[in-house]
Formats: C-alpha cells, structure tokens, sequence
C-alpha cells in the first residue's frame, strides 16, 4: 500500500477497492443465482409442484437440492443488497455531514473562512455567466472585545448569531456570508452592472441593522457599531477577478473605515493600498525603534504662575527615527498601543528620563503620561517602582498624568492602581480634564492629586467666553475639591494674566517653552542654577524665575 503525507486518503482508496471487488463477487453470484434459476428453477420448481399436488412422481433429488440452494442464495443477494443501500446512505450522510461540518461556522451556521474562497469563486464564475458584477462586503464590529469583556462570551455569542441573522436577512438570494473568525464577516454579493448603488444600499442597511441593541439572556447589549470595507469586481470575459483578491481589497477598505472613526464604510481604492503598506513600515519601524532606543524623552517646563518659577517638567516622548525624522506622538503612540508595544516604549522612556532627571534640583517634579492600556496591566506599579528604585528617584517627586478617558473602562481597576501608586508616594494628576465627560462622582471617589485643564480651553481663554466660563467652572471645582490645578497650553502673556485673576495655577505651554531635548534642558536649568550642586560650575544659586527670554 502507497503511503504518503497523505497516507489517510490512501488507506480509504484501498478499503474503496477492497468493498468494491466483493460488490462483484456478490453481483456475479447473484447472476449466477437468477441464471440456474432460470435453468432449473423451470424445470424442478414444476415437478415440485406436481409432486406436492399429487399428481406427479417426487422430484429428482439433485434438482431439488439445486433449487433450494439457488433460492437461499437468492433471499442471501437480497438481504446483502439491503445491507449494501442501507451502508451506501449511512455514508454519504455522515459525508454531506462532514463537509457541512468543514464547511460551516458551528456558532452561527454561515460558512466560514476556509470555504468562502471557493464558494465565492464558483459565484464569480456564475455572475460572469449572467453578466453581473459581484462585490465583496467586509464587516467588523468595532467595539466587539469591550462588549465581550463587559458582558461575559456567552453575551458575545449571542451579537455574534444576531449578526449573521440580520445579516442573512438584508442579503439577497444568491449572496454568500461567512464568519472568517472572531466578529469579522465577509459577505459576497452579485448585483446587476448596471445597478451598483444596490451594495451601497445594501452597505447602509447592515450598518443600521447591526448596531441595534441585542436580547442576550435577558441583557440588553447596546452601543455595538460597525466598520465595512468594499471591493468590487467588474467582471466581463476575459476579466476575472479572484475571491482571495477581493476579500484583501475589502479588508483593506475595511481597515481604512476604522482609521476614518468606524461605524461607516468605504470602497477599495488603489491609494488605500499604499497608506497600507505606510502604516506597516511604521509599525516595523516603532518595533525596531524601541530596540534601538530611537524613542527619546522631551521635556516641557511647568511653571508656577504666582511666583513664576519651574516647577517641574512633562516629560512628553518623541521618536528619532532615521527614516521619518522626528515624530511626534500623536502619530506613534496610538499605533504602539495597537500593536501592544506601548508598556515595552513607555518604560524605555521614562528610564532615560529618570536618569536625566536624577541631575535636576531635587526640588523639580517630572510627570510622565501613561496609556489607559498600561493601566491595565497588572503589574504596572511594580514596573514602575522597580524603575525608580533602579534610577534611585525619590518616588514623590515623580506624577503620573492619566486621561479622562481611562475612567471610562474599568473603574474599579483604575482605583486599586492609584491606590497603590500612592501609597508608594507617587502623585496622580486627571489630564486633558473638560474633555472627557468624567462624571463629578467620580472625580471625588478617585484619589487624584492634580487635575490639568485640556489645553483647547487655555488656548482660546482671552477671546472665547464659552472657554472662561469652563476654565471657571472647573477652577472652582477644583477648590472645593482641595485639588490643585495646572493650565496646560498658555501660548501668550496674555492667557497668564487672564489665568492669574481666576486663582492658583500652574501653567504650562509655548508662552514658557516649547518640549526640548534633555541635553538642551540640562542647559537651561544649569543657566537657572537648578541642576545639582555637584553636577554644574559652581557660582550664586539664582532665583529660578522665569523670564519672557525664556519662553520659546
Ligand atoms: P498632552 O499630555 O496633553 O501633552 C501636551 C501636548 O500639547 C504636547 O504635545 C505639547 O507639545 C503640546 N503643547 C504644549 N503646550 C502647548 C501650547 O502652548 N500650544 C499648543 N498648541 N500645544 C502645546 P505632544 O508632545 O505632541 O504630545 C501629545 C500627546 O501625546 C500628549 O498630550 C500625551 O497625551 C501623549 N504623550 C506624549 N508622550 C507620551 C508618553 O510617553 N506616553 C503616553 N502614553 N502618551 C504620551
Ligand atoms: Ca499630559
Ligand atoms: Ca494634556
């Protein structure tokens, strides 16, 4: 017997052979049997009755026993033909069985990722036939792990089979949908050439069915929303298109729908392929950066304005990348969190920052910015603690700034974490407050140490009333909370006269510097008198005031 990698299907073939040459042999028997049947049976089976009747001489005994054996083996072919039907429909049940099985997704009875290719491309060849064109409909549910997380999986189950059902309920006949795995669809859908509005109907229409709220359970799930991505074929002889094309072309169109702010849909476009590849080599890039230590730590001067001197520095991270040049960011931090490597950035700068930091006046704080993501590791605090311990930096002068939007997600997470970073010392300051909806509730059950008010209000305090009465309201929030607060974004003298009549601030912002390297803040704190005894030339401790020379 031939074995091979695909020894299985060998060792079927054989058994096939083996079943099929005693098929012949049943056959060959059984017209052997109908032959001396024939042959005998005319002549014995009369005389048998003859005999029995009375009438005629007892049968010849050779005869007899041929025709008993002949009807034995008859009743012996028909139970074995019996057998043999019964078994040729067992089979081909547990076959059709088996495919559907590998055909299909069990949760919600779509086909799934390994046969929407070849479903599709026998649907392409089809609509070519016809003369339709087909399009490829890529669907992702945007905030489908939250709801997951939030709800339990079998909750998540449930979006999902609710999904495919209204799903297969806006499709027209002949359309395909599989589930490729976890909350992405693929839907395959010809339409008319003539009519290729019919998908952005269609595109409408799913998104509006699927973000109403789902009965799981006795839950009410709301708030799903969802990306689509399209692609299409025009198909025309000589013109095929193939369906692992379309679904990367919808993929893509997909991805770009998330980038643009989810629950939308956008067509491929040929553009959209090359931000595709862009956003890669971004991504291989922050990868490699991180390594090779290309992420370095900025620094902003905060200031405090009734006596004007620094007070401390935002560290703020920036990448030196030999390709891009020097990127801010807004552009590599969210792309660092998508791909799960912003603990591994985060921690290498603010490493070197503690080292730079160690250098400053002792009486000089950094505040360091951390993702909502980092705050859901567990071992956040220990990561840190073992950071400061290893740079020996007094726990209390360093601040951790989070925003708003982390208490949005696990609250309860988000406390025991600030509990524990405080009590090791280190103070936590609410940034980018205004912006983010927090209710007061739990502005007061959270231990904050500082709330910062988002620079959008700062920037235009002197000509928007709308701003004044926010930076005045949150102000004397603050008071009756005993929190102190910093002004972020102050561009002129004129905002820190306005800022200065409202109370007590900190400030920060252009008006007193921009974000500068370590090398070049070590030099102004030098001409400040501020670095350490030890570490500068030795001359008079200055007062620190910051002068309007030393604003940017
Ligand atoms: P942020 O914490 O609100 O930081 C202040 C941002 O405002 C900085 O932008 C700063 O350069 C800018 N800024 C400061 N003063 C002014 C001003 O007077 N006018 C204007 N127009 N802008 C001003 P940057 O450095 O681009 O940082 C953007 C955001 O990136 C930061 O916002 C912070 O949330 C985040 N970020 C920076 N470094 C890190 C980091 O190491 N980890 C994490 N997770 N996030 C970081
Ligand atoms: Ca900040
Ligand atoms: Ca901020």
């Amino acid at each position: 017997m031939k074995r091979n990698s695909n020894g299985q299907s060998d060792l079927k073939d054989a058994d096939t052979v083996e079943r099929t040459g005693k098929d012949v042999l049943v056959l060959g028997i059984a017209m052997a049997t109908i032959i001396m049947f024939v042959g005998t049976g005319g002549t014995a089976m009369a005389q048998v009755v003859r005999w029995l009747q009375g009438i005629g001489l007892p049968p010849d005994r050779l005869l007899t026993n041929a025709l008993l054996l002949n009807i034995a083996l008859i009743i012996f072919g028909w139970r074995r033909y019996r057998d043999l039907a019964d078994e040729v429909q067992t089979r081909s049940r547990a076959e059709a069985h088996a495919r559907e099985l590998a055909e299909t997704d069990p949760l919600t009875g779509c086909l799934n990722r390994r046969s929407i290719g070849p479903a599709s491309n026998r649907l392409l060849a089809e609509s070519l036939n016809r003369g339709e064109h087909v399009a490829l409909v890529m669907i992702d549910i945007d905030n489908f792990k939250r709801l997951n997380d939030c709800n339990g999986h079998a909750a998540g189950d449930a979006v999902l089979r609710e999904t495919a059902r209204r799903v297969n309920a806006i499709l027209p006949p002949r359309a395909l949908l599989a589930r490729l795995g976890g909350d992405e669809f693929a839907c395959t859908i010809p339409f008319e050439s003539v009519r290729p509005e019919t998908i952005d109907r269609i595109a409408g229409e799913l998104i509006e069915a699927i973000c109403q709220p789902v009965l799981a359970d006795g839950l009410l799930i709301e708030g799903a929303t969802v990306s689509l991505g399209l692609a299409r074929a025009e198909l025309a002889p000589g013109k095929m298109a193939s369906a692992q094309q379309l679904l990367h072309m919808a993929d893509i169109a997909m991805y770009h729908s998330k980038k643009a702010g989810k629950n939308r849909y956008y067509w491929f476009e040929d553009q959209m392929e090359n931000e595709l590849r862009f956003r890669s080599e971004l991504e291989a890039g922050i990868r490699a950066g991180i390594a090779l230590g290309e992420f370095v730590p900025f620094y902003e001067p905060q200031v405090d304005l009734k006596t004007g001197n620094i007070s401390g520095f935002e560290m703020l991270a920036r990448w030196q990348s030999p390709t891009h040049g020097l990127v801010g960011p807004d552009v590599f931090i969210p792309i660092a969190e998508e791909i799960g490597v912003i603990g591994e950035l985060s921690e290498s700068v603010i490493r070197q920052a503690l080292e730079d930091a160690r250098i400053w006046n002792p009486s000089l704080t950094l505040s360091v910015n951390i993702s909502p993501l980092q705050l859901r590791d567990p071992w956040f605090s220990q990561k840190l603690l073992k950071l400061l311990v290893t740079a020996n930096f007094p726990p209390s002068r360093l601040e951790i700034e989070i925003t708003e939007s982390c208490l949005h997600e696990n609250l309860g997470l988000v406390r025991s974490l600030i509990t524990s970073l405080k009590n090791q010392g280190i103070r936590i300051s609410l940034d980018d407050f205004g912006t983010g909806y927090s209710s007061l509730s739990q502005l007061r059950t959270l231990p904050f140490d500082r709330i910062k008010i988002d620079r959008s209000f700062i920037a235009t305090l002197s000509e928007n009333k709308d701003s004044l009465t926010i930076v005045q309201a949150i102000t004397s929030l603050g008071n009756g909370l005993g929190l102190p607060i910093t002004a972020e974004g102050v561009e002129s003298a004129q905002v820190m006269e306005e800022l200065r009549r409202l109370g007590e601030f900190k400030a920060q912002g252009y008006f007193y510097g921009k974000p500068a390297s370590g090398a070049e803040i070590m030099e102004r704190l030098e001409g400040l008198g501020l670095l350490l005894d030890d570490m500068r030339s030795p001359r008079p401790k200055p007062k620190a005031v910051v002068q309007q020379s030393d604003a940017a």
